[in-house]
């Protein structure tokens, strides 16, 4: 039986902090405490972070009354973190657009999908596991993505494109990895839509007097009372106006402490720190990459784990990452390093660095992980989509807000001109940036890829050869070339047809609109380990019981649980995996904090 959270009386915790150390803070910052000089606590709950899982969290703590800090390292207008640059892709199970497309779904088949995908292995039914809770959050998760997801979500006045996507088809077995059924939902607006609901709740509650955003400041240390957590420190950063997703300067002016019965961290995770993610890269996966490109802001540092975990919150996991195999270097870069990820769709050929084609189930948008580790065993840190600019057209999306103007603007005219003109993000990507070949020949086209990477490992005959025999399947109806079979398969599905399969042609033949090849980078993304927590979000220490006062959220808590997705995503988890993990982690914060 999962423990309660231990209910802490708001007003013996306003005896819990020392005025003393309040006071410190207003003399080395100026600031004065949220809620009035008179209380020793400084507000109800301290949320660490204002990305979508930090906002959900504190919209659930107003709703029930609470007041709350709500303290990022960025400025206000960062608000909303990653989540405001995302695609807004969900996993919903069984949803009025899946059944619209002729979908069958069902809660059965996306828990077989799960398991088969997460594999978890580490100690499932063991309490001191690192897979115990999160195979519990798994659960609880796939539920409410079969659940009251779309619903609640709805309820909120979200929308969905109706063209549902299928991401990540898998490894080819029918309970292993992989969707069985598409299951990615973009939302209408794409990631600023998803943050706009939680966002406005939280301004409605700054108007109300409930929430106090504490911007710039940074949280460096979790402060611990008799074993309970009851504050933050941290420094105060000088202000800074730069746009949003830009690095901002980490000069501090001050220090601050802030008390409160209940700290929810909900700090995202390690994408941008490459060091750290070479530390934690498995073995499995080969040696990790010399060279990577970021998929998101420098804010998902990764440090507030390691404060978290001086604390005594336990990481586990840490080993589980989600990072891309088609990440584009942004020739209009946003953050540093920025990267930005091709969405594919299953028909362009996909080599290696030294120019052999990848076997199963190394195809487009297949298996993310298995590909992973097919690119880095080769010793190069990049792999080559071979294809025409007819594939191009129909079948690449790039992952990002501000990369679908369409979606993003809600703009319907600008969606329909993707059925007769190459999207201008794409058109641009082609134009200006790094890792574009297009050709009339191949041989220009081994040219312009040896010219790109300066290794020189691409030969015309053995591209030949293998494009050649490739290009032999199109005509023959009973393939036995896996990825022509997977074309064939999509051109069964609707949505594949409408927009995002190119029917199936000859790389090689006349209408193909001509040669692209595109080198792949490695795009560093999500860190599926965390922080270990029970359902209600409580962060679980060395003995795995919880750390009074301490909850996590989003991805610092592996979305839940300490690793929700296990080895692999099924794709559109992450998003919800905030929404749910920070709704839980409200609630029970709120509830902890009643009376
Ligand atoms: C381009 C892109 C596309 C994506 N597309 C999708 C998609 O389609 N579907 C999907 O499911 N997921 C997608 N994701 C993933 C998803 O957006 C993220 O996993 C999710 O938004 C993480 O939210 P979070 O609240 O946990 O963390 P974050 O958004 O990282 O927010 C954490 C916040 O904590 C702050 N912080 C960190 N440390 C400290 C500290 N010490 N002190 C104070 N503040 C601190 C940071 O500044 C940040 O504002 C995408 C991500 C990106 C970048």
């Amino acid at each position: 039986m999962e423990p309660r959270s231990p209910r802490v009386s708001r007003r013996r915790a306003i005896g819990v902090a020392g005025g003393a150390v309040a006071g410190a803070a207003i003399a080395q910052t100026g600031a004065l405490p949220a809620f009035g000089a008179a209380a020793a606590a400084d507000a109800d709950a301290i949320v660490v972070g204002h990305g979508l899982a930090g906002l959900v969290a504190t919209a659930e703590l107003v709703a029930a009354g609470r007041k709350v800090l709500l303290l990022d390292q960025e400025n206000e207008a960062n608000l909303g973190g990653q989540a405001y640059w995302s695609f807004g892709g969900l996993f919903f199970v069984d949803s009025d657009e899946q059944r619209l497309m002729g979908v069958k779904d069902s809660h059965d088949l996306a828990w077989q999908d799960w398991l088969g995908t997460a594999g978890f292995d580490r100690g499932v039914d063991d309490p001191a596991g690192q897979d115990h809770w999160a195979y519990r959050w798994a659960q609880a998760y796939v539920d409410f993505a079969a659940g009251e997801k779309r619903s609640w979500l709805a309820g909120l006045g979200m929308q969905w494109f109706p063209m549902v996507g299928w991401a990540e088809r898998g490894g080819g077995l029918a309970d292993g990895h992989g969707n069985s059924v598409p299951r990615f939902h973009v939302t209408w607006g794409t990631g600023p839509a998803v943050v706009e609901p939680f966002e406005k709740k939280v301004r409605a509650g700054v108007a109300a007097g409930k929430v106090v955003f504490r911007f710039r400041h940074r949280v460096d240390e979790l402060v611990t009372t008799n074993g309970a957590v009851t504050g933050v420190r941290g420094k105060v950063l000088e202000a800074s106006a730069v746009a949003r997703g830009k690095p901002s300067s980490r000069t501090t002016i001050g220090d601050f402490e802030l008390k409160a019965p209940v700290v929810i961290v909900a700090s995202g995770g390690i994408g941008a720190n490459h060091d750290l993610i070479r530390q934690n890269w498995p073995a499995r996966l080969g040696k990790a990459p010399t060279s990577m490109i970021t998929g998101v802001p420098a804010h998902v540092d990764g440090r507030m784990l390691g404060i978290t975990a001086n604390a005594g919150g336990r990481i586990v996991n840490p080993d589980r990452m989600w990072h891309y195999t088609e990440g584009l270097r942004n020739w209009d870069a946003i953050w540093p390093g920025h990267g930005i990820r091709i969405l594919p769709g299953p028909s362009s050929m996909w080599f290696d660095a030294t120019g052999r084609r990848f076997r199963a189930p190394d195809w487009p948008g297949y298996d993310t992980l298995h590909t992973l580790g097919s690119i880095t065993a080769t010793g190069y840190d990049y792999s080559w989509f071979v294809t025409t600019q007819k594939i191009v057209d129909k079948e690449f999306a790039l992952s990002g807000s501000e990369q679908n103007p369409d979606l993003t603007g809600k703009n319907l005219w600008l969606l329909l001109s993707r059925v007769w003109q190459t999207p201008e993000p794409i058109r641009k990507f082609q134009q200006y940036g790094t890792d574009f070949v297009k050709a009339a020949t191949l041989p220009e086209l081994v040219t312009g890829m040896n010219r790109i990477t300066g290794d020189n490992l691409i030969t015309l005959d053995g591209l030949k050869r293998q494009i050649e025999a490739r290009d032999r399947e199109i005509d023959n109806a009973y393939s036995k070339d896996a990825q022509v079979q997977g074309i064939r398969n999509a051109l069964s599905y609707p949505g594949d047809v409408l927009g995002r399969t190119a029917s199936a042609h000859k790389i090689l033949g006349p209408d193909s609109g001509g040669l692209v090849a595109v080198r792949l980078n490695i795009l560093t993304r999500k860190t599926l380990g965390g922080l270990q927590t029970n359902l209600q979000g409580q962060v679980l220490g060395a003995s795995g019981s919880p750390i009074p006062g301490l909850y996590a959220a989003g991805e610092a808590a592996g979305f839940g649980g300490g690793g929700v997705h296990g080895y692999r995503s099924l794709e559109g988890t992450f998003l919800g995996g905030c929404l749910f993990s920070g709704r839980a982690a409200g609630r029970a914060a709120a509830a902890a904090t009643a009376g």
